[in-house]
């Protein structure tokens, strides 16, 4: 039989999810696992938001929308984005995606060309890379300071005539640092200096412990250039509902609607209206959610500083990244046959010698997680 894809077989699996399938099957097996593996709020979906939902499948909206998504969703985008995030978007520069995952995607299969380089800054989160690689182009990566999670003027070296556009992630993913003004704006001028696109995965904004989140399409003319990702997963714990959405200038916008009429024509209708009422409804929920996540961030990386682990700034989202001594793979495979603790190596996000906990988990699982730690080491 002739060969499979290539390009496909080029692409590592998601080790977030292969780990957390791991938990899963060993919890199916009977063990006691506790998976701080997978980045998932535990959280149920707020009621006003399951509810819109409910009402809009009750009322028959089971069929084709326009494939960027019903117009009150995109109109709550723009305006969302207008007053939270200080840049202009009509409704016609957003367009809503099956997750932040496909906007990530469709905004990489709208800007590359074969042999376009994107610039990732590691520790990066595990499915940009194949992103860039299933759109043809060519990752090169720049590791961000370990210490302070910043970025600073080495980044120039790795720019070049083939060098496209630049992804970041602020909150991040895995390492839970916020990027400050200077960082952002280290961007920003690395844009313009050298026309490069940005995307900005902003899913982490609301999550963040005492730091500002800054846009990065709100300084200077960046929204001319930057792809603002962001998507209700992370902010109002609805994962599994599969919405996520990207701002971006128009033609931008134009080229992953084509990408998404032909591969998933739109997001689910019913989930639509849900989202309508999470961007327009009470947003006490959010914070409600915020201040438990901040806890348990307290609670954590006390705990592991007591054990003596060397950990990343942890400003937001809800991932303590902890430095390990020794190899990671080979501490998490321990943490978890030995701890029954499921984390995911820092190998996955091209940081070796780290391991990233999500700690969006209940403060009694959170407690077992750190004895069991305690008990089998890794420092
Ligand atoms: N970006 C980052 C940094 C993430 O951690 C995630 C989590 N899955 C996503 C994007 C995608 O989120 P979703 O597809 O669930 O909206
Ligand atoms: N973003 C989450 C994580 O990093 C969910 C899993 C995934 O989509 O990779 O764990």
């Amino acid at each position: 039989m002739k060969s499979l894809s290539e390009k496909v077989a080029g692409i590592a699996p998601s080790a977030t999810i292969e780990i957390s399938n791991r938990a899963k099957k060993m919890q199916r097996e009977g063990i006691d696992v506790i998976s701080l593996s997978i980045g998932e709020p535990d959280f149920d979906t707020p009621k006003h938001i399951r509810d819109a939902c409910i009402d809009a499948l009750n009322r028959g909206e089971t069929h084709y929308t326009p494939s960027d998504g019903i117009p009150e969703l995109l109109a709550a985008i723009s305006e969302k984005i207008e007053k939270e995030n200080k840049f202009s978007c009509k409704p016609d520069q957003a367009i809503v995606t099956v997750g932040a995952k496909d906007a990530i995607y469709e905004g990489m299969e709208a800007v590359l060309n074969p042999g376009d380089e994107v610039l990732l800054l590691t520790p990066a989160w595990v499915s940009y890379e194949p992103c860039v690689q299933m759109a043809g182009g060519k990752v090169v990566k720049h590791a961000v300071n370990q210490k302070t999670f910043q970025l600073d003027d080495s980044i120039l070296e790795r720019v070049n005539t083939n060098t496209k556009m630049i992804v970041i992630n602020s909150p991040s993913n895995p390492s839970g640092a916020v990027f400050d003004k200077t960082s952002m704006n280290l961007v920003a001028d690395l844009c313009q200096d050298y026309d490069l696109y940005a995307m900005s995965d902003e899913i982490y904004e609301k999550l963040v412990y005492g730091k500002e989140h800054i846009s990065l399409a709100a300084i200077g003319d960046m929204a001319e250039r930057t792809i603002t990702i962001n998507g209700f997963s992370k902010a109002y714990a609805m994962t599994g509902w599969r919405l996520g959405y990207a701002v971006a200038p128009q033609k931008i916008i134009k080229a992953m609607s084509k990408v998404q009429q032909h591969s998933v024509s739109q997001a689910t209708t019913f989930a639509m209206w849900g989202a309508v009422a999470a961007l327009k409804g009470d947003q006490r929920c959010v914070e409600e959610m915020r201040t438990e996540f901040n806890q348990r961030r307290k609670f954590v990386m006390a705990e592991l500083g007591l054990m003596g682990y060397e950990t990343a700034p942890a400003d937001g989202a809800f991932y303590a990244f902890v430095k390990v001594a020794g190899d990671d793979m080979e501490i998490a495979t321990r943490w978890l046959e030995k701890g029954h603790v499921a984390a995911t190596p820092g190998t996955a996000f091209d940081a070796p010698g780290w391991i990233r906990l999500s700690y969006a988990a209940s403060m009694d699982r959170l407690k077992e997680a750190m004895s069991r730690i305690r008990r089998v080491g890794g420092n």
